[in-house]
């Protein structure tokens, strides 16, 4: 018997151009050419955040290691959020000395509940990160008002939200600082990469220094960091996919809403299954379509993606409490954190996704639905 093809969760969309541009980079984007694509892709993607300034760097993990050590956090400070996380959010905050406090989520957009992020305040606490989890929207407004209110700057984790949009302003743009992911998963791909984005012209020239290995912009003397800096550079290689990505930024994300609104028609008849939310005012970039099953299907995560890998369907567990992680205190998770990843998964949507893969996926779930138990 001959098995279906399998499905994987995602890949990036490459087409003639990228390999045009990156095969312009890898011939001739050397020795005066070598940062070309890199001060390019920087240029059009503040353009598109609408914000002043963008580095490029190795990756989001970095964007957020430079941009929190630039807002000077360290050893004994706080800094809050979601319990429901990737661990490339917190890692930065433990690489710098300080603790995170992980509080609750919001149970319909599975981001930070702006409630208990003003509960966790202290006096120690020395930023909030507010993640765009899955493309779903943080509650900006009211997170931006408690920040401004405790002095707290608000950084946006917008990994996961190019193409989302929060009353006019994208992802990205409203904190302090955003920082971006071009990993191989992500709704624009460099394969691995990031960007870190702001419109403080003082925060910008300190992450542009430490992302120089601590040169700064005006030192004149070759070999003469003027402070202890980090290695997180893309290269002019990555760079020119990223401008090729960024060129069809709008057909990515387009292609990315419709595969989950197609999901969404495949399964509205189903009783008991949500989906990722799209509040008035916004509009979500759908990075990762996300079925909750609610309490009374009776079916868990585990059950689901275990019914995925017998179709050859590469499904996966939402995101587990960070705080129930063993270097965090392998806890139960916060109460709303806890509860939707024991019955949430991810469903594949990369772009070059078939109308006939999509029914699939959508038809094990309601085979699952119909005889788990
Ligand atoms: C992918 C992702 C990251 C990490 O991105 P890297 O480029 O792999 O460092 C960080 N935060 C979120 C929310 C992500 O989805």
């Amino acid at each position: 018997m001959t098995q279906p093809e399998k499905i994987p969760l995602s890949r990036p969309s490459i087409t003639a151009l990228e390999v045009a541009l990156a095969g312009d980079a890898a011939q001739n984007g050397w020795g005066e050419r070598c940062y070309d694509y890199i001060h390019r892709f920087e240029g059009e993607f503040a353009r598109h955040v609408g914000v002043k300034h963008a580095i490029a760097t190795s990756s989001c993990t970095g964007a957020l290691h430079m941009g929190m050590a630039a807002l000077g956090i360290g050893t004994g400070d706080e800094v809050i959020l979601a319990d429901t996380n990737w661990i490339a959010s917190v890692a930065p905050v433990v690489h710098l000395g300080a603790t995170p406090v992980f509080v609750d989520i919001l149970p319909d957009t599975w981001c930070l509940d702006p409630d208990q992020v003003e509960a966790a305040i202290t006096p120690r606490t020395k930023a909030i990160v507010a993640v765009h989890l899955y493309g779903n929207l943080c509650d900006m407004d009211p997170l931006r008002d408690i920040g401004r209110r405790h002095g707290v700057p608000v950084i946006e984790d917008a990994a996961e939200a190019v193409g989302s949009v929060y009353h006019g302003a994208r992802a990205g743009s409203m904190g302090v600082f955003g920082a971006f992911s071009f990993h191989g998963s992500k709704t624009i791909s460099t394969g691995e990469g990031g960007m870190f984005v702001t419109d403080d012209d003082a925060l910008y020239e300190h992450v542009w220094t430490l992302s120089n290995h601590g040169r700064a912009r005006q030192q004149k003397k070759q070999f003469w960091p003027d402070m202890v800096g980090y290695k997180y550079k893309m290269s002019n290689l990555q760079a020119a996919l990223g401008c090729a990505q960024l060129q069809r930024v709008e057909e990515l994300v387009a292609r990315k809403r419709e595969i989950l609104q197609r999901y969404r028609q495949l399964l509205a008849g189903v009783p008991g299954l949500s989906m990722n939310p799209e509040h008035p005012g916004t509009t979500i970039g759908a990075w990762m379509p996300t079925v909750v099953f609610a309490p009374e299907t009776g079916l868990f995560s585990e059950r689901m993606v275990q019914a995925f890998v017998d179709a050859r369907i590469d499904g996966r567990v939402f995101f587990h409490p960070v705080s129930s992680l063993p270097m965090f205190g392998s806890g139960h998770g916060a109460p709303q954190a806890a509860d939707v990843a024991r019955r949430a998964v991810n469903l594949p949507s990369f772009h070059d996704m078939t109308d006939a893969q999509i029914e699939r996926v959508a038809a094990v779930i309601v085979q699952t639905l119909k005889t788990h138990g």
